[in-house]
């Protein structure tokens, strides 16, 4: 009970929270209530979330949770930015567990995961060079990975593709939980992507932003 209290009076910067469909992950098009945290360390080239860096507003953990379950979804994703990066995301995390809900959290894969409660799916990614951010990849967080997360590796170019493959077979990848390929919006050919897969035979998912084909880039879709 105590524990709880304490977690009631935590607070987190938030850009947004929204109703909308996931469009990435093997929860793709469920109608999902995100919770997009404010900030993030890295500065991949190709970010889609700016916006969330910088501003936000502080939220009392309770009154949150409150606004998420408004919105009537079973589902929830915890997302960024990076939000990780807020000491309060794992409090968050658990709460929303607490509250019944199937969350999930989007991780840039730079910063530690073990601490992020068991009944999360985490969706980790590794940075692939293009993003201008691959140095940042933390690989211990590889051991922690469990079969109900997943990692998702972005990519650029052909070169990009290159280096996931090669990670996939040094580090067995797809051994450790489902692993996720998504092309950059409007930079990387969908189709080429498929292809090569396919052509690999890659143990992967292949995947694009569904959200993008049904809004663009509309902020809070
Ligand atoms: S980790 Fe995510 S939010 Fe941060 S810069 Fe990269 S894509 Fe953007």
């Amino acid at each position: 009970m105590q524990e709880l209290q304490e977690r009631t009076k935590t607070s987190v910067r938030v850009t947004e929270v929204f109703a909308s469909i996931q469009g990435e992950t093997s929860r793709t098009g469920l109608p999902t209530v995100f919770v997009r945290l404010t900030g993030c360390p890295l500065r991949c080239v190709w970010c889609d979330t700016e916006y969330a860096f910088h501003g936000g507003r502080s939220r009392d953990l309770d009154e949150l949770i409150a606004e998420v379950a408004a919105h009537g979804l079973r589902h929830v994703c915890v997302t960024g930015g990076e939000p990780l990066a807020q000491k309060s995301c794992l409090q968050l995390l658990a709460a929303l567990c607490d509250r019944g809900f199937s969350v999930s959290l989007e991780t840039s894969g730079a910063l530690d995961i073990s601490g992020v409660d068991a009944r999360v799916s985490r969706i980790v990614d590794l940075k692939a060079p293009g993003s201008g951010e691959a140095d940042r990849n933390l690989w211990a967080n590889l051991a922690h990975l469990r079969s109900d997360d997943e990692l998702k590796i972005v990519l650029a170019d052909e070169a990009d593709y290159a280096w996931a493959r090669a990670c996939i077979v040094e580090h067995r990848l797809a051994e450790r939980c489902p692993v996720l390929l998504s092309p950059v919006h409007g930079r990387l050919d969908p189709t080429a992507l498929a292809e090569w897969i396919v052509r690999d035979r890659l143990p992967v998912r292949f995947q694009t932003q569904i959200h993008k084909i049904l809004w663009l880039d509309a902020r809070g879709r």
